[in-house]
């Protein structure tokens, strides 16, 4: 098979399990966007996803996103950046990602907001939050999310428009599962919250092997790179 009925096949295969995980908990089919996440893929294995329904691109890597920007692999579909973010990088990335979601630290949010003031825009991002309280990974620790949030709203070089997570790999689904409640239940609880410039409108959990229970728990957005592209090399 080519690989355009390969990514093809995977894409439809994908939504399908999307529609069923959807259906299971009552919600649309549009309330949940699929984000390929591209990372390692080439220009032109890129541009071929982006004639298919998929939503958006998430790219990890700042050197990648800028090159498969150049050669114009994502063609019209949104783009954002949903990798660990350096601040000796952030230039590079304000602007060229119409999201950034992975921004999990005041400092980063500065950087970012500083940037895009120098750009003359307003870059929309999400929050990350480090659900599992991993010492290695990057995010927020949920007890300190309403500062970050409270941070954001006082600069007018961002705007929040959701939150993402990385959870750690639980046992069982289940397990898996009250990562993305945790998740769920500080969502809303900054939604009720009144800000003028954070929003909760997305929430960007669940990948290839998880993102059923992401749905049940309510994702808006799921990052999936294996199932539409194969193992990563
Ligand atoms: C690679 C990646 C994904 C997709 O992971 P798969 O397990 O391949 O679906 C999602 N989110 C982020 C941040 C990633 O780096």
């Amino acid at each position: 098979m080519d690989e355009l009925a390969l990514l093809t096949q995977r894409v439809a295969a994908v939504r399908e399990r999307m529609a069923a995980a959807c259906a299971a908990a009552h919600r649309p089919e549009s309330s949940v966007l699929l984000c390929a996440a591209s990372k390692t893929q080439t220009p032109a294995t890129v541009a071929l996803a982006a004639g298919l329904p998929i939503d958006l691109f998430g790219e990890n890597r700042v050197q990648e996103l800028v090159e498969k920007r150049a050669a114009g692999a994502y063609g019209q579909v949104p783009l954002h950046f949903i990798g660990h973010l350096q601040t000796n990088k952030v230039k590079q990335v304000v602007g060229a990602a119409g999201l950034i979601q992975s921004v999990g630290s005041g400092h980063l949010l500065l950087a970012v907001a500083k940037e895009a003031q120098k750009q003359n825009l307003v870059q929309p991002v999400f929050l990350e939050v480090n659900i599992g309280g991993e010492e290695s990974k990057s995010g927020v620790a949920p007890a300190e999310l309403p500062r970050l949030a409270e941070l954001a709203e006082s600069l007018p070089g961002v705007t929040v428009q959701g939150l993402m997570c990385i959870p750690p790999k639980a046992g069982t689904p289940a397990a898996q599962r009250r990562y993305f409640a945790a998740m769920r239940d500080l969502f809303d609880r900054l939604a009720a919250q009144r800000f003028s410039t954070v929003h909760m409108r997305q929430l960007s959990m669940g990948m290839s092997g998880d993102f059923e229970a992401a749905i049940a728990e309510g994702a808006t957005i799921v990052r999936v790179g294996t199932a539409l592209f194969g193992p990563r090399q």
